[in-house]
């Protein structure tokens, strides 16, 4: 079996296919968490939440539990378990409320946080625009970048091989896919093929994926607190401001590399391999003053990084796991569309699950191609 890219859903799948008995190497471009891919940034949010989706809350939950097992085996501290805060501006916020049915039933319920209840616990918090917010007490954030080299560096240990290479398919001979191509001259081949290759796929099946799978330039920047507020920063939970336009968040911790705010509306078109990495001005300005706004002893504060990471968007935001339409043996996983990191490690179980005949993937992440 090979599986071609080491991001969050080609690692923990190549893990997980490996813990399921097959023979794995696991191959990609530039390495596991490295800085063009979607899973190359510092951090990313897990959280439940996703209005009336319960499939999603339901996957979510099971990563939870895939990503405190996995870390404990690792040795490695991946989840930080801060919470996340939902500020919300109407009474009505089908976005968290829809959810809430889902949180019962896995009794995680959210607390909820009146305006003045919200003052009294984060005073740095501007409130006045608020109607309340939830707070949910069981998300958190991940370390990103590190995890994917993690679950490489345990997928070598349990026995997979890992190659650092270009992969171009071969031909698609008699309904299945022949081999694959290595940047270094090799051909490889293998019962099945795996392509979880991000932003790339699109360019890598242009016939049956260019329209499907696309990629924007998004955003997110750094910024250092004042060093005697720092410690109160640094202990804010996750938070996500549903103002229903421009949909920010952030990770106040930040694995202590600044206080991070991410802008979630869809950028330009943009290519993973060639795009230049630097910001632009006016989403730079759009989220300082936003911070400024929710956080006004951010007033002055500067910026000390910022990253531009891959959108790899499905038109419907579902993540997709499907068979190639023309090759049995070659299946493909992708479309993590904005918020696919934490959903790993339940993906990777999925995918290797449904080899062994043991599950079926939601019907929401097959995709007629
Ligand atoms: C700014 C931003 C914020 C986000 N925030 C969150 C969040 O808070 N929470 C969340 O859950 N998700 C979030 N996401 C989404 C999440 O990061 C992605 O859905 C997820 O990382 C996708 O993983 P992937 O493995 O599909 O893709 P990638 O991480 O891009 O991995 C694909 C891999 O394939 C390799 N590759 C590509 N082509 C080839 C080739 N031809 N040969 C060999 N290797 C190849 C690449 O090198 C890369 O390592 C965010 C994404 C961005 C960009």
């Amino acid at each position: 079996m090979i599986v071609v890219g080491a991001g969050a859903f080609g690692g923990w799948s190549a893990l997980y296919l490996l813990r399921q008995g097959y023979k794995v190497t696991l191959i990609d471009a530039w390495g596991a968490g490295n800085s063009r891919s979607s899973s190359g940034d510092e951090t990313r949010v897990i959280r439940s939440t996703y209005g009336a989706n319960e499939i999603y809350f339901d996957f979510n939950v099971r990563a939870l539990t895939l990503w405190k097992e996995n870390e404990r085996l690792f040795n490695k501290k991946l989840f930080y378990n801060t919470g996340v805060l939902w500020f919300c501006y109407e009474g009505q916020t089908p976005l968290v409320d829809d959810s809430l049915p889902y949180a019962t039933k896995h009794k995680m319920e959210y607390e909820r946080l009146t305006r003045d209840d919200l003052k009294k616990r984060y005073p740095i918090i501007h409130t006045s625009d608020l109607h309340h917010a939830y707070f949910d007490s069981y998300g958190g954030y991940l370390k990103a970048r590190e995890a994917c080299q993690a679950v490489c560096e345990q997928f070598i240990k349990e026995g997979g091989e890992f190659i650092q290479a270009q992969v171009e398919p071969g031909g698609i001979d008699h309904q299945r896919l022949d081999r694959i191509k290595l940047s270094d001259g090799r051909s490889l081949q293998a019962d099945i093929y795996l392509f979880a290759c991000g932003s790339w796929l699109g360019k890598i099946f242009p016939d049956i994926l260019q329209q499907v799978i696309t990629c924007s330039k998004q955003e997110v920047f750094y910024f250092g607190v004042p060093a005697q507020h720092a410690a109160i920063f640094d202990s804010l939970p996750v938070w996500i401001d549903v103002d229903g336009k421009d949909f920010y968040y952030g990770i106040a911790g930040n694995a202590h590399r600044g206080f991070k705010i991410g802008v979630d509306i869809r950028g330009e078109v943009f290519d993973p391999t060639h795009g230049e990495r630097t910001y632009t001005p006016d989403v730079l300005t759009k989220a300082r003053e936003f911070i400024v706004h929710r956080f006004p002893l951010l007033k002055n504060a500067p910026l000390t990084e910022s990253r531009v990471c891959p959108y790899e968007n499905s038109p419907d935001g579902n993540f997709i796991f499907e068979v190639h339409p023309y090759a049995s043996n070659l299946l493909l996983l992708g479309g993590g569309s904005g918020h696919g990191f934490k959903h790993g490690p339940a993906l990777g179980e999925m995918v290797a699950n449904t080899l062994a005949g043991i599950a079926i993937p939601p019907a929401i992440f097959r995709r007629k191609l």
